[in-house]
């Protein structure tokens, strides 16, 4: 008994710890909490009368706290920084460094995210990904300056903004 409860404080304590990691490399990638807050309230504010920002972002950080969530932010941001410093061998460094269309593989494991709060989550995603909305944008033009990778990044943003949508459905259902 008291084991178990030594183990799950000691799990609270990485998952507090592995947030405070993925927040920081997410605004070091140039991406704010609040941002991807930007995005649930527009994807979530026409379901929900009186849906203000500070909801959505404390959904967001809800997301941020689980961790399929953090291995996922952590795995994909690794390889947009390994691309930029060209850790990365041919043929997938180019694949990463253009954003190839056909690599797929950022969406794949971008649905680790969406997964998190079930099927509502994968329409969510798949609106911010075709739309581009705000943040999104700002991170797709910045991928396409010179020597910078942002090809996981996008779906990552869009992911966690999906899923704190997702979480905020299932609250008000
Ligand atoms: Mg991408």
């Amino acid at each position: 008994m008291n084991q178990n409860r030594n183990v799950n404080d000691e799990n609270r304590l990485n998952d507090t710890r592995n947030r405070d990691i993925v927040v920081k490399m997410l605004n070091e990638r140039g991406v704010e909490l609040v941002e991807i807050a930007e995005l649930t309230l527009d994807l979530q504010a026409k379901y929900i009368d009186g849906l203000t920002l500070e909801m959505c972002l404390d959904h967001v950080e809800r997301v941020v706290m689980k961790r399929e969530v953090q291995n996922a932010i952590l795995t994909g941001l690794e390889l947009d920084i390994l691309a930029e410093k060209g850790h990365i061998s041919e043929p997938l460094k180019s694949m990463l460094m253009n954003d190839y269309g056909l690599y797929g593989i950022d969406e794949v494991l971008a649905l680790a995210i969406v997964n998190v709060y079930g099927s509502i989550g994968f329409t969510n995603f798949g609106y911010v990904d075709k739309l581009k909305p705000g943040v999104i944008k700002k991170i797709d033009d910045l991928g396409k300056e010179e020597g910078r990778c942002n090809t996981f990044l996008d779906d990552i943003v869009g992911a966690i903004a999906a899923a704190a949508a997702s979480s905020i459905a299932h609250r008000f259902a």
